[in-house]
This record gives C-alpha cells, sequence and structure tokens, in this order.
C-alpha cells in the first residue's frame, strides 16, 4: 500500500520521493531501469545517474541564481543537496560530484527510508486515479509519452527543442536598436511602441555575419537524435543561410517595414529601412527576457557569443541562454499545467522535473522538490502556500506554470531575468539584491509552509 505514485527516479523523482516520505507519505517509486530498460542516455540502474556533465553550476549563492537555488534546496532539506555534497570534488566556486558516488548516495538514502519502495519497472500509461507524479524526464519511454500526449491533448510532446538565444533586455544597446513591429502592425496584446527590438545592420555587416555563420563551428547530432524528425520553423539558422547568401534577408533577418528611426533623410523622415534586420521578441511576461527571432542554431556556444556581439547593439549582450537543438521531451506548461503542476483535465497527476520545461540537473531536482511539497500538503489536507516568486523556487515555478509565453515556450535554466525585476537597483549591485531579497521571502514562507489550513 502506498500513498502516492512516482514514476521516474531520476534527478525529479528521487528528490520528489524523498520530500514526500520525510513527511511521513508512503511512496511507490517506479524506475524502469534496472528492469531491463534503458534510455539513450543513461548508462547505469542507478537511481538520479547524471547523464553528461558532473556539475551542479555556480554554487554562490550571493550573485549567481543556480547558486541560489542550491541554498534554498539546501535549507528545504533537499536529498540531492546532501547527497551532492557528500560525493562533491573540487571545482572552483562550482559544485560538482562524482556521479557514481552521488546516485549511490541517493540510491541508498531512498532503499533505507522505511516509507519508500523502489521497484523496478517500466509504466505504460498514466494512472486512471490515485496521487501521481510523472517525472520520467527527457527521454520518457515510448507508450507513456504517448499517454501523456493523449491526456494532454497536444499533439507533440517528444521532439527537438528549436533553442533561439535569450538575451537578457537590459544588456542591449537602445541607442543603437529600436523597438517597433513590421509595417507598425499590431494586435490587442500589442505594446504601445511596438512587439520587436530591432537590430540594423549595413551590407558590409550583414555578409561579415553571414560568413561567420558559415565558419562557426558546430556541434554534431548524437546518433539517436538522429532519427527524430525536424519540425518546420525550427531549421538551424547556419542551415538556412548556407543556401545563399541573400537567403536569410528574406527570411528572419528581412528588413522590410522597419524604419530605423536613426538613419533619416528628407526623403525618409521615418527612417531607412536597414539592409537586414535581427529581431528579438519578449520572452517572458516580466519583458526582462528577449529572444533572437530565428535563430535556433548548433553553433556551438562560444562560437555564439563571438559571433552573435558582432550585431550592432547586442555588443554587450549578457545571454541567458544560448540557442541549442537537441531532442526533448516536454509539456506545453504554461498551457496543459495548472499552477500546482497538475494536469489541467486530470488533477490527480502532477509531473516533476525536465518534462515541465525546466533545464538542468539542478532545476530538475528543484521542480521535483516542489512537486513532492505540493503532494504532501495535498495528502495533509492542507491548502498549498507557493514560494514568494522573488526566490529562485518561485521564480522557476512561475515561469514554467504561467508567465513564460505558451507560444514559443522553450526549457530554460533558472536566470535572474525569471525575478520581479529590481529596477532602482544599480546594475553593478542587482544580483546581490536579488539574492538578498530572495533569502529574506524564503525565510518568511518556510515558516508557514506547512501550516496553511485547507
Ligand atoms: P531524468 O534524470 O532523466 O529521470 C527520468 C527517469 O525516468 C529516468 O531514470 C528514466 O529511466 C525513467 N523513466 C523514463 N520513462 C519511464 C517509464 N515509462 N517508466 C518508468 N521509468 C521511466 N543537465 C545538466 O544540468 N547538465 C548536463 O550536462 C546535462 N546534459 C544532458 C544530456 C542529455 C543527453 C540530456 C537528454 C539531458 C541533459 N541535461 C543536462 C538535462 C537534464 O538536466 C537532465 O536530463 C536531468 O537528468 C533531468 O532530470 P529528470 O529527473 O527530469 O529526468
Amino acid at each position: 500500500a502506498h500513498d502516492i505514485h512516482i514514476i521516474g527516479g531520476g534527478l525529479a523523482g528521487s528528490e520528489a520521493t524523498w520530500q514526500l516520505a520525510q513527511r511521513g507519505f508512503r511512496v511507490r517509486l517506479s524506475e524502469m531501469r534496472g528492469s531491463g530498460d534503458m534510455t539513450p542516455a543513461h548508462q547505469t540502474d542507478g537511481l538520479a545517474e547524471l547523464v553528461c556533465s558532473n556539475s551542479f553550476r555556480s554554487d554562490d549563492s550571493d550573485k549567481n541564481a543556480v547558486g541560489l537555488l542550491h541554498d534554498e534546496m539546501r535549507r528545504l532539506d533537499s536529498l540531492v543537496m546532501m547527497a551532492g555534497e557528500k560525493a562533491r570534488v573540487p571545482a572552483g566556486s562550482a559544485m560538482a560530484v562524482d556521479r557514481d558516488v552521488f546516485s549511490a548516495e541517493v540510491e541508498r538514502a531512498l532503499l533505507e527510508h522505511p516509507n519508500v519502495t523502489v521497484v523496478r519497472e517500466r509504466v505504460d500509461a498514466l494512472p486512471d486515479s490515485g496521487p501521481t507524479i510523472v517525472a520520467t524526464g527527457p527521454l520518457t519511454a515510448q507508450s507513456l509519452a504517448q499517454s501523456i500526449v493523449e491526456a494532454t491533448g497536444q499533439d507533440r510532446l517528444a521532439f527537438f527543442d528549436a533553442i533561439a538565444p535569450i538575451v537578457h533586455r537590459d544588456s542591449i544597446d537602445m541607442d543603437i536598436c529600436w523597438i517597433q513591429s513590421r509595417w507598425n502592425k499590431r494586435t490587442e496584446a500589442s505594446n504601445e511602441e511596438g512587439d520587436y527590438i530591432n537590430c540594423p545592420m549595413t551590407k558590409e555587416q550583414y555578409y561579415a555575419f553571414h560568413q561567420g555563420l558559415m565558419d562557426g563551428e558546430k556541434t554534431e547530432f548524437r546518433e539517436w537524435e538522429k532519427d527524430t524528425p525536424y519540425f518546420d520553423g525550427c531549421m538551424p539558422i547556419e542551415v538556412m543561410a548556407a543556401r545563399g547568401v541573400e537567403t536569410l534577408r528574406f527570411g528572419p533577418m528581412k528588413p522590410v517595414g522597419l524604419d530605423n528611426p536613426r538613419d533619416t533623410t528628407p526623403e525618409f523622415p521615418q527612417g531607412r529601412w536597414p539592409y537586414a534586420v535581427v529581431q528579438l521578441r519578449q520572452d517572458n511576461k516580466l519583458g526582462t527576457l528577449w529572444n533572437m527571432v530565428g535563430f535556433q542554431t548548433k553553433l556551438k556556444h562560444g562560437a555564439q557569443v563571438e559571433l552573435f556581439r558582432t550585431i550592432p547593439g547586442l555588443e554587450n549582450a549578457e545571454f541567458a541562454r544560448l540557442g541549442g537543438l537537441h531532442r526533448n521531451t516536454f509539456l506545453n506548461s504554461p498551457l496543459v499545467l495548472d499552477r500546482q503542476l497538475r494536469l489541467n483535465r486530470a488533477h490527480h497527476i502532477r509531473f516533476a522535473g525536465q518534462v515541465t520545461g525546466c533545464e538542468g540537473y539542478v532545476e530538475s531536482a528543484a521542480v521535483g522538490l516542489m512537486a513532492g511539497l505540493m503532494a504532501a500538503s495535498e495528502l495533509a489536507g492542507r491548502d498549498w502556500a507557493p514560494p514568494p516568486r522573488t526566490t529562485a523556487l518561485g521564480a522557476l515555478l512561475s515561469h514554467i506554470t504561467g508567465d513564460a509565453e505558451a507560444e514559443t515556450f522553450q526549457p530554460m535554466n533558472v536566470n535572474f531575468g525569471l525575478f520581479p525585476p529590481l529596477h532602482d537597483v544599480g546594475k553593478k549591485q542587482r544580483k546581490e539584491a536579488y539574492t538578498a531579497r530572495a533569502k529574506a521571502d524564503l525565510g518568511q514562507w518556510l515558516p508557514i509552509l506547512e501550516r496553511v489550513p485547507a
């Protein structure tokens, strides 16, 4: 007998299991590895296996958003953070772990826990009833993925994320760029001035940029990614560029209908069209993050930073995430999940981890932690007190459950662009101001977390 069923013993499922078990709830944790199944990226049967790098990234909780998330998870007795500490290897200000020690430590803690039953089995359909957390990750097995597609009514789940780079708004040089929608077209949702930030290019700049796209170093597809279909609208920019030097000027870099107000003549009092334009579109409701439209790419990260900073107005661009293209499985969470990570159409099913549209080991574990807390409050008959959105946990949760734009939803690492902005703090002090505010607000939340009556 169990109180809740958790499917997937990765980063998120293991953390959710721990949080529930520690609060006295009996958990059945189903993990398919160890029963003859494997994902294309995992190598072992161990719970919480790290499939690629061994880094939890920055551990600096004063200046870094993921470091802050570490701190918040520690304050909530996270198993992933405790096991990470035991498995820690030297890595400067970053937190890196011995992956085998880490996985063994997570597994030991769960196997020894009197409230946890780990079952090695593959689950092929969403359960019809009973509290459930689905944490099957970016490589969710096929039949379960199909069952999720049917339950959400969304026609796709497993596909490439074609990720265009996302830039922090306050790092864009607005003395060079300007805001305008093409032909000044607007909809009801439009901003007063226009919906796009436009970066103008001269002919010489455009040709040099095109050459940079052709020459830049690209990452290769992994073997198992090769037969996942491409979707229209997610072609890498360098593939489009390879079709001809002018192709991009008729695609994502089209300048028509965009009058550069800094290039006026008596004949063009509104400003002339540049030779080519890079457009950015608002990516979150806060307006702090903007994505480069049509710039999904397989250029290596270093090459992207170097090349994209040659774009006029982006010389000092700070990237909240760089572009990429790889196979992934995630929900359009802002559309199909409620604020408590439950399926809108079936409230007994809750999701956690990368499948909710967060990205990264730490973020996946953090969303697992929150799903565990939410389920625990539900099982205890209490109301859920959400983490303040000024905290890393709250900012991440708000993003995936509604603040991100559903239309362009892409997995996201935690970053300060997801936090409510602090406009009156100088740029140099801003990171410390975000983390100080977060730490204080988390301190206010922790005591009420388990006390809200229904
Ligand atoms: P997972 O850790 O993948 O756990 C999901 C678990 O569910 C797995 O154990 C799987 O076996 C199990 N499962 C799946 N389907 C079923 C089923 N039907 N029944 C029962 N069990 C099932 N993030 C980083 O921070 N750094 C990196 O370097 C990094 N590299 C990555 C490389 C690749 C190739 C991929 C795909 C992702 C990478 N990520 C990385 C992203 C992400 O952080 C990890 O994938 C992370 O493990 C996600 O955590 P999770 O708990 O959501 O999923």
